[in-house]
């Protein structure tokens, strides 16, 4: 029976940070015997530096706004990263090594512990939907990628101060340029929505009229979700799964995200859904003013 694609959450920072914290005793230290690229689409740069890939060892998995990426050494020790893009159905799994792959793999690294202390295995780049990607990278070159070099400083590596002068820089709806990745990393819908809430800020007023002090609010607030959410594992709408196949938990702390229509946790009345920065957004209109 063919699996039933539902529209997915793309993963935010939380998630992809759960996934590259979840994925990197699984596969650090491990050394690529084989890489097979059965979708050369998935690859959108790098095809070039994939021989280099055979007998690398990977150092570990982090997260860059919500970019999962792969540190590896090829075999004269020079660094490499393969960087993905899970976008909304991407997933990256290690299986055993006779597990094969499903109807949507696109790509398979075949990995092994060189000191033996760990069995053979297989890491699966998915995508049912086909807009992930994949791109294999030498260090030098990231700057030289536009989608990396125009990202936004990550919002728990500054404090709220900087990142309030961020959003006070650029006029615009709060909410745009909190999902605006080129303004700060990392925030998507879910995040977008509950931050707003927590500050008590409306998701459809202009940053130009929104005060410097609850501006910084709104980051203090951001940080304190964005920290949750990562310590429940991330949020679990349908079907993302973290590097191990866990679900995370944060969905069932939403404030406002997915509850449009019912009632309001802090005041009772109707949470309002709308349409704001061409995204689904519930917020109430009595807290967030
Ligand atoms: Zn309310």
């Amino acid at each position: 029976m063919d699996e039933v694609i539902y529209f997915l959450h793309m993963p935010e920072l939380p998630e992809v940070e759960t996934i590259a914290r979840t994925l990197t005793p699984q596969v650090a230290g491990r050394c690529i015997k084989a890489v097979s690229l059965l979708s050369p689409k998935a690859l959108q740069t790098g095809s070039e530096l994939m021989p280099r890939l055979e007998g690398a060892a990977i150092t570990g998995a982090r997260r860059r706004a919500k970019l999962l990426l792969l540190d590896v050494r090829d075999s004269s020790a020079a660094p490499l990263i393969l960087a993905f893009h899970l976008k909304m159905t991407g997933r990256l799994f290690v299986h055993p090594p006779e597990t094969p792959p499903p109807k949507h793999t696109k790509l398979i690294l075949e990995l092994f512990a060189p000191d033996g202390t760990a069995t053979e295995s297989r890491l699966f780049f998915d995508d049912a939907r086909t807009f992930g990607y994949c791109r294999i990278m030498r260090p030098e070159d990231l700057p030289e990628w536009p989608f990396w070099a125009a990202l936004g400083p990550e919002p728990l590596e500054h404090n709220a101060g900087f990142l309030a002068a961020r959003l006070e820089e650029r006029n615009g709806q709060i909410k745009s340029l909190l999902l605006n990745q080129n303004v700060i990393a990392g925030i998507g819908n879910i995040y977008a929505d509950e931050s707003l809430f927590r500050a008590g800020i409306h998701p459809e007023r202009k940053s130009s009229s929104i005060a410097r002090t609850d501006l910084e609010t709104l980051m203090l607030k951001a940080q304190e979700v964005l920290r949750e959410a990562i310590a429940a594992c991330g949020s679990s709408i349908r079907d993302y799964r973290d590097a191990e196949g866990r679900a995370g938990a944060f969905q069932n702390s939403f404030m406002v995200y997915g509850r449009g229509g019912e009632p309001c946790r802090r005041c009772g009345k109707t949470l309002k859904t709308g349409r704001v920065a061409g995204r689904g957004t519930v917020y109430c209109r009595t807290c967030q003013q």
